[in-house]
């Protein structure tokens, strides 16, 4: 059986990776090793079968007898661990849930609904390490991977509304704090429906701008307001979560010719769902029936949502796609623009199909390949 390193699997990608393998039952086929940076020796997770007990996720010898190494451990992790075990002779497969080697020419970005074709051949030529995308990009690819395969697609768009989950979990308990501290500042007011509404208003604003308002890991109120950056400056002016979109929808698609991809990634008061609006500039007039047809056939989880009010409200929405892997797409329709300017809103769990199910899958596909 194939020896497999998981490092990182108690996190909060790696305990929803751990979660959909026990689903999937995908521990009946390998010998699984879990790693550590600070609990060896204690008691590994439950996967249903006896397992050593954890071993210290930076024994580079420990880890260099695994034939794969699964880490959502994080970049600093990565960018200390994995040259060192390249230069001590490690051959195995890399695969990871960190952006560190996202863009290296000997890593493929993974998400095989979408770039299977890559990813196989990539094995074939010998490529080593298997690489996780951003989660905005992998839910925007899956959602409209089709279009991009039939090369409708002359740009594009987006428009962000992303989860605190992006941000850890530390941010998502700050963001259910801030809101519990909106709730019980308003409370006597809402408790009497007589009350006048700007004065609600005016005590909402106050609290959410008093020093006592919980923002130490957003830095600024999420509840009730949003935050329009995610990550760092780019020199183009870009955020490094807009410069993602380009890059890495380009690297996993491995396009010939560049498609320019931009827009603005906003951080909004959900837990675990990213939403996203996309403007797209198709190559030629292409009808919505068409269209919708080859979105839903792309992949087995997108789904076509009616563009009406009713089944937008009902299915096209974060509270109803958490803790799901389908990919909804609604508000279908042409723009004013012209025929070729092609609206639609997508959502989709970011810690399933955009941290942890690309890489359970990545570690099968392995599995059957070195069988
Ligand atoms: P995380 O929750 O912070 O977990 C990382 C590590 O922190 C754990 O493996 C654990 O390592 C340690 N840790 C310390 N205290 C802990 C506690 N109380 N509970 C659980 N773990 C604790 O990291 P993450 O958000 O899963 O992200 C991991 C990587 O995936 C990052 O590179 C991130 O950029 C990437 N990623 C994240 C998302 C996302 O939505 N969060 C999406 C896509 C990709 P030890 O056992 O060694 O202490």
């Amino acid at each position: 059986m194939l020896k497999v390193g998981f490092i990182g699997w108690r996190g909060m990608v790696g305990s929803v990776l751990m979660d959909r393998m026990k689903a999937e039952n995908d521990f009946r086929d390998i010998e699984p090793l879990f790693a550590s940076t600070s609990q060896v020796g204690q008691k590994g997770p439950d996967i249903g079968k006896n397992i050593p007990v954890l071993q210290d996720a930076l024994d580079v010898k420990t880890l260099s007898a695994m034939d794969i190494i699964l880490t959502c451990q994080g970049s600093d992790y990565t960018k200390e661990i994995y040259p060192q075990l390249r230069n001590a002779g490690w051959k195995g497969y890399w695969i990871d849930a960190a952006s560190r080697l996202r863009m290296e020419k000997d890593s493929v970005i993974i998400l095989d609904p979408v770039n299977r074709d890559v990813i196989d051949k990539s094995l074939s030529s010998g490529i080593k390490n298997y690489i996780g995308g951003n989660c905005t990009v992998s839910l925007m690819l899956m959602a409209v991977g089709g279009l991009f395969k039939h090369e409708y697609i002359e740009w594009l768009s987006t428009m962000t509304y992303q989860a605190a989950s992006g941000a850890g979990a530390k941010n998502m308990r700050e963001l259910i704090l801030q809101m519990s501290s909106i709730g019980n500042a308003a409370k006597d007011l809402l408790d009497k429906p007589s009350s006048a509404i700007l004065e609600l208003d005016k005590r909402v604003l106050e609290i959410m701008n008093s020093s006592s308002f919980p923002v130490e890991q957003f830095g600024a109120p999420l509840a009730g307001s949003l935050i329009p950056w995610i990550d760092a400056k780019m020199e183009t002016g870009q955020s490094r979560e807009e410069w993602k979109g380009y890059a890495e929808t380009n690297k996993i698609l491995q396009t010939k010719k560049q498609i320019p991809i931009d827009g603005i990634c906003v951080r909004i008061g959900t837990m675990r769902c990213h939403s996203q609006a996309l403007t797209i500039k198709l190559r030629k007039n292409i009808s919505i029936d068409k269209i919708q047809k080859i979105i839903q056939e792309s992949n087995q989880w997108v789904k076509v949502i009616s563009n009406d009010k009713e089944n937008s409200s009902k299915y096209l929405t974060p509270s109803a796609v958490s803790g799901k892997l389908t990919v909804p797409v609604g508000r279908i329709r042409k723009l004013n623009m012209g025929p070729e300017y092609l609206t639609l809103f997508t959502v989709g769990d970011q810690l399933l199909w955009g941290a942890a199910e690309p890489l359970r899958r990545m570690l099968r596909i392995l599995v059957d390949y070195m069988k």
